[in-house]
């Protein structure tokens, strides 16, 4: 089997986008901090996030299912308007994968 036939190819690029979204970006992408406030206990906490690193977050656009670190109750939060720190500016362009 050569590493040019169009399935080995495919599957290069597809392994290769994997690497970039689930290594690369979580660890040197944009990060984000939310102060959320649980709607049980009412007592607030960070949670820390990579836009766009994940699949749930492209699914749920900006909403987390998250558990409460005090209480472990689950809820959905909006984690994309509870944000409180801003990204680093990349040096390099972004670049869609
Ligand atoms: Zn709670």
């Amino acid at each position: 089997m050569s590493l040019f036939d169009p399935l080995s190819l495919l599957f290069f690029i597809v392994a290769i986008g994997f690497v970039i979204l689930f290594v690369l970006l979580p660890r040197y992408g944009p990060h984000y901090t939310s102060r959320l406030t649980c709607p049980n206990c009412r007592k607030s906490f960070n949670f820390h996030w990579v836009p766009g690193a994940t699949i749930t977050s492209l699914m749920y656009r900006g909403r987390r299912n998250l558990k409460c670190p005090y209480c472990h109750v689950k809820s959905n939060y909006d984690i994309m308007s509870t944000r409180v720190a801003k990204p680093k500016k990349a040096s390099k362009a972004k670049v869609k994968a």
